[in-house]
C-alpha cells in the first residue's frame, strides 16, 4: 500500500498542466495569472499632491512666514492648470496634478488665507514636499504582478490600475461530485429505516466552493454496476470527477469495477492513511477521477488530503498541500499504529504558541464532533502515544 507522501506524489505527476484563460476582471479573484502583468502607464501618470493645499515654487518659500498671489485653484481630475510665476501659488487638492512650475505643495494646515487673491505660507517647503513625481511608483512596462501571483483583492485593484478589464489566469477544473449508495436520500426528506441523508454532497460542495469551484452535484446513485457506469459517462463530461462511497471492498461497491471496465488507468486503490484507507484515484485521456470513501470524516478528509493539491495545481498554484504548523500537544494522544493517522484537532495561539487539542470522535462516520476541529494532528505510522506537551504538527484546514 502507498504512503501518503507516495500516494500524493504519483496524483500530482499525472495532473495535466494547467491551461491559461482570459476572464473578466471580477472572476480572476483567487486564480493564479497565467502572464506576468506589465504597467500600461507610469503610476503616478501625472506630477500630484498628495494633500489638500497650495502648490508652490519651492525656491519663493525658503523663507517662511512669506505672502504669495493665489492665481487659482485644481482639483482631482482638473486638465488645465494655470502657469505659475515666482511669487504666486495655486489652491490644489489631494489627487490633483501640479502645475508644470510648481515642484512642492505647502498643506493647508500650515496656510493662512488672507484674502480671495492672497495666502500667506506659514512655513518653509523644501522641493518635492507633498508631491509625488510622475513614475514614483511604477514606471510603465514595468512588471507589477509576476506570473504565478494569486489574485486576492489588493492584486483585484493593481489589475484595475493598470486597465485589464480581462486577465489572464489558469483556468479552474470543471468538477462534479457523484454520491453513491442505495441508502441516501435527499436532506429535504426525512429517512425510512436503513436510511441516511446525503451530506456528503454539500460537504464536498461546499469544499469545492472554497477552492473557488462551482461544482455540479449529481443525485445519488444506485448501487448497480449499470447505473454507475452510466454516471461515469456523465462524470467524463467535467474535468474531474469525485465519486463519494462505493469505493470499499463492499458486496455492492461498484466504483473501482465499473472504472476499470471503463478503461480507465487507476494509480492507486488504497493509501497507509487514516481515515480514508479505501481512496482510489484514476485517470482516463485528461479526466481525474477520485473515489473517496462514503464515510463523512473520511470524505471531507480525503478531499483535503488529495483532491484539494490536485485542483490546485491543476490551476497552477505553487504551493498546494494544506499549511503546516507545529505546537505544542494540550493533550495526551494515542492511536493503533499502522497508518499515518490525520487526527482531528483542534488548534489555537495562546500565549505566542499553537496549542493543538485532540479531538475524540467515534469514527470516520462522526462528522458532528469531526466539524469542531479547524485541523489534522499528524501521527505518523509508527507512533502509539504521545504525551501533554510534545511537539506535534498539524495541517490547518480553512487555509486560504
Ligand atoms: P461506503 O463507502 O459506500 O461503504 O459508505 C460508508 C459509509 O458512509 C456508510 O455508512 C454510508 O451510509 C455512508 N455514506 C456513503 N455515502 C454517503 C453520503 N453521500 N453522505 C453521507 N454518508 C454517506
Ligand atoms: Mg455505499
Amino acid at each position: 500500500m502507498l504512503s501518503y507522501e507516495e500516494a500524493l506524489e504519483k496524483l500530482l505527476d499525472q495532473i495535466p498542466k494547467p491551461v491559461p484563460i482570459r476572464v473578466p476582471l471580477r472572476e480572476a479573484l483567487g486564480r493564479v495569472l497565467a502572464a506576468p502583468v506589465l504597467a500600461d502607464s507610469d503610476l503616478p501618470p501625472f506630477k500630484k499632491s498628495f494633500v489638500d493645499g497650495f502648490a508652490v515654487r519651492s525656491q519663493d518659500v525658503v523663507q517662511a512666514p512669506v505672502k504669495l498671489e493665489v492665481v487659482g485653484m485644481i482639483a482631482a481630475g482638473d486638465s488645465d492648470q494655470p502657469r505659475l510665476e515666482s511669487g504666486q501659488a495655486v489652491q490644489i487638492m489631494t489627487g490633483a496634478a501640479l502645475p508644470e512650475e510648481a515642484d512642492a505643495v505647502q498643506m493647508v494646515e500650515k496656510t493662512h488665507r488672507v484674502s480671495e487673491s492672497e495666502v500667506e505660507l506659514l512655513e518653509p517647503v523644501a522641493p518635492a514636499e507633498n508631491v509625488a513625481a510622475r513614475g514614483s511608483e511604477v514606471q510603465m512596462g514595468e512588471t507589477v504582478l509576476a506570473r504565478d501571483r494569486v489574485v486576492g483583492a489588493a492584486e483585484a485593484g493593481v489589475l484595475a490600475t493598470f486597465g485589464r478589464a480581462e486577465v489572464e489566469i489558469f483556468a479552474p477544473p470543471r468538477v462534479v461530485v457523484i454520491p453513491t449508495g442505495d441508502e441516501l436520500v435527499a436532506v429535504e426528506q426525512k429517512p425510512a429505516f436503513g436510511q441516511i441523508r446525503n451530506s456528503n454532497a454539500y460537504t464536498l460542495w461546499a469544499q469545492c466552493q472554497r477552492l473557488g469551484l462551482d461544482a455540479t452535484v449529481l443525485p445519488p446513485v444506485p448501487d448497480d454496476p449499470d447505473q454507475v457506469r452510466r454516471s461515469i459517462q456523465v462524470g467524463l463530461k467535467s474535468d474531474l470527477a469525485i465519486f463519494t462511497g462505493g469505493v470499499s471492498m463492499g458486496e455492492y461497491d461498484y466504483v473501482p469495477q465499473v472504472l476499470a471496465e471503463e478503461e480507465f488507468t487507476i494509480f492507486f486503490h488504497k493509501a497507509a492513511i487514516k481515515p480514508g484507507k479505501p481512496i482510489l484515484v484514476g485517470r482516463k485521456n485528461d479526466h481525474v477521477v477520485f473515489g473517496l470513501p462514503g464515510n463523512p470524516v473520511s470524505a471531507f478528509v480525503t478531499f483535503e488530503l488529495f483532491v484539494r493539491p490536485a485542483v490546485r495545481r491543476w490551476m497552477g498554484f505553487q504551493r498546494h498541500t494544506l499549511q503546516k504548523v507545529s505546537g505544542e500537544l494540550v493533550a495526551p494522544v494515542r492511536q493503533k499504529p499502522g497508518r499515518k493517522f490525520f487526527k482531528q484537532a483542534r488548534t489555537d495561539w495562546v500565549d505566542g504558541r499553537f496549542q493543538i487539542r485532540p479531538i475524540e470522535t467515534q469514527g470516520s462516520a462522526d462528522l458532528v464532533a469531526f466539524s469542531s476541529a479547524n485541523s489534522l494532528l499528524i501521527l505518523d505510522a509508527d507512533v502509539i502515544h504521545l504525551k501533554a506537551g510534545q511537539k506535534v504538527e498539524v495541517l490547518l484546514l480553512n487555509d486560504e
